[in-house]
């Protein structure tokens, strides 16, 4: 399958990894918007939220679950968690993927998130 994310997770594709388990995987964003901009996915190829199916509801809980273990590892004071969902919605990438922001934000991005 010609998806990045599914070559991120097949190691592939090299990227800097900072948690991974049987069903999810979260790196580092290659462009990252805040001081710490982590990128964590389920390893299922689910095309964005507006494909999910009601039998990955439980997978989608798992995937907040280990945001907040993350989170709770770096010692994070506060984070925002973001799903872009199709490209009216930001999403370049389509595997279902949230992003884990945290630090001082970026105010492009903060600009760009009011703008869309
Ligand atoms: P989206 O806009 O689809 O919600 O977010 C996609 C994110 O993937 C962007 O923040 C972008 O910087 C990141 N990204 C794109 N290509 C790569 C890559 O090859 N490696 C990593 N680590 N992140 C990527
Ligand atoms: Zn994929």
């Amino acid at each position: 399958m010609d998806c990045l994310f599914c070559k991120i997770i097949n190691k592939e594709v090299p990227a800097d990894i900072v948690y991974e388990d049987s069903k999810f995987l979260a790196f580092y964003d290659i462009n990252p918007k805040t001081p710490i901009h982590i990128l964590i996915i389920p390893k299922k190829h689910i095309l964005s939220v507006d494909h999910l199916k009601i039998e990955d509801k439980e997978l989608m809980g798992g995937l907040i679950l280990v945001a907040k273990k993350i989170a709770g590892e770096k010692k994070l004071k506060g984070y925002r968690l973001l799903i872009n969902v199709g490209r009216g919605g930001g999403q370049i990438i389509d595997h279902l993927h949230m992003h884990l922001l945290a630090g001082k934000p970026n105010k492009d991005f903060e600009l760009r998130i009011l703008n869309e």
